[in-house]
């Protein structure tokens, strides 16, 4: 019935079952990194007990064998984002070098002085900075989709913003610091109706929401395999193929190649144009356990259980005195920052820390969004679906005790 037995879910995360500073450990910063359940870790210690070896160009049995599980990845990529083929799935090293990949590769075959970048007001360095240096460089523009102060996106602003002579349209799913859910498929059809390329940062949907990128049409979908309960060093890049092809390659070396001389070579064929020297195996085949993990479980039982998580948090916080909420969109994730005037977000989260609940403060890597809001951070919990209700209330008890300590 999409009841989620969350005891029977929370034997798999070792990692839950500690105190911290004499108190049951409360992790509910899982927008940062999420906790990784047994299934993975096995999946890594398996890999190197037993099949590790360099992939692809081995003739014996354990490069097959290490070969055969990297590519079984792939495929459960391609299969979990809908891509149409699997060599549209590049293995990177997290979502920030998938965004760089672009920025750098596409961004300078394709952008000149004039031309304009369309990035959210919301975006995490990791979606902003790419595009700072590339407009720095090539002398295009960068401009920004403007929200309203719940964190929501203005359908309104799209026409204005997005015109004939944007190129490329970058936004995030989900934000990281709001939990809003951008209207990314509306977006990415404005953009495409004036020719721009499009890429969404995933990093923070892909633990909440179904991906489809051929229902979104969207051009680059950029995600960690951390943020999605698999290991850390690990990002995939999906790409539409045609665009892949006619994109020169990022790093070159090992894997990437078809044939060297010494005047010149030629290229691989996709996905391995962009994936040059020895990729992280282990934690490539290791994803592919994670993803079979969240499968079993459900993304849709996954988001009906933390929405309540997250409407029972923001029900005890909306009543403590002096708190800001931010980030109260209509359509939004498990996430949600708030502020207190009289409480610095840092002291908060030491307080916190010291009541074993494990929160993030700080700009979140949205230093430009800290700036739109008029606050210098936040503190952010983030609640995935192995949190429950009794750790929000020992979450929403620590906080009245730094409130009690602070003013
Ligand atoms: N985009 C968003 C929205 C994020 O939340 C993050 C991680 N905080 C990133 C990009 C960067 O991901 P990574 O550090 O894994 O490359």
């Amino acid at each position: 019935d999409g009841t989620l037995n969350i005891d029977r879910i929370r034997e798999d995360f070792p990692i839950l079952h500690q105190e911290v500073n004499g108190k049951p450990l409360v992790y509910f910063d899982n927008a940062a990194t999420t906790q990784k359940p047994i299934q993975v870790v096995e999946a890594l210690t398996a890999y190197y007990l037993n099949d590790n070896a360099n992939i692809h160009r081995g003739i014996h049995t354990l490069a097959e064998r290490a070969t055969a599980a990297f590519e079984a990845s792939r495929d459960a990529v391609k299969t979990s984002i809908n891509a149409k083929e699997r060599e549209e799935v590049i293995f990177t090293r997290g979502t920030t070098e998938g965004i760089n990949l672009v920025a750098s590769t596409w961004g300078l075959a394709n952008l000149k002085a004039g031309d304009e970048i369309v990035v959210s007001a919301m975006e995490h360095h990791s979606n902003m900075v790419p595009w700072h240096m590339l407009a720095q460089r090539t002398k295009a523009v960068v401009k920004i989709l403007p929200m309203n102060d719940a964190g929501e996106l203005l359908v309104e602003a799209f026409d204005t913003i997005i015109t004939s002579k944007t190129k490329m349209l970058a936004c995030t799913h989900v934000s990281n610091t709001l939990g809003s859910i951008n209207p990314i498929k509306e977006l990415i059809a404005k953009a495409h109706a004036v020719g721009a390329i499009t890429l969404i940062d995933g990093a923070q949907a892909v633990s909440h929401l179904d991906i489809d990128v051929q229902d979104l049409d969207a051009d680059f979908y950029a995600f960690s395999a951390h943020k999605l309960y698999g290991p850390t060093g690990v990002g995939i890049l999906y790409g539409k193929r045609a665009i892949l092809e006619a994109m020169p390659p990022y790093q070159g070396g090992g894997e990437m190649i078809s044939e060297v001389t010494y005047e010149s070579c030629t290229y691989n064929e996709l996905p391995y144009k962009f994936e040059a020297g020895t990729p992280n195996i282990a934690d490539v085949i290791a994803l592919k356990a994670a993803i079979d993990y969240i499968n079993s479980i459900g993304k849709a039982a996954i988001r009906s259980y933390e929405h309540e998580l997250l409407d029972y948090a923001v029900s005890k916080l909306k009543d403590i005195e002096g708190i800001r909420l931010i980030g109260t969109a209509k359509d939004k994730v498990s996430v949600q920052s708030f502020v207190f005037s009289d409480i610095h977000h840092q002291d908060l989260g030491i307080i916190l820390d010291q009541e074993g609940v494990a929160i993030r403060t700080g700009h979140h890597c949205t230093q430009p969004l800290m700036g739109r809001l008029g606050v210098t951070g936040t503190s952010r919990a983030s609640f995935a679906f192995y949190n429950t209700k009794e750790e929000i209330d020992q979450f929403i008890a620590a906080i009245y005790k730094a409130i009690k300590l602070f003013r």
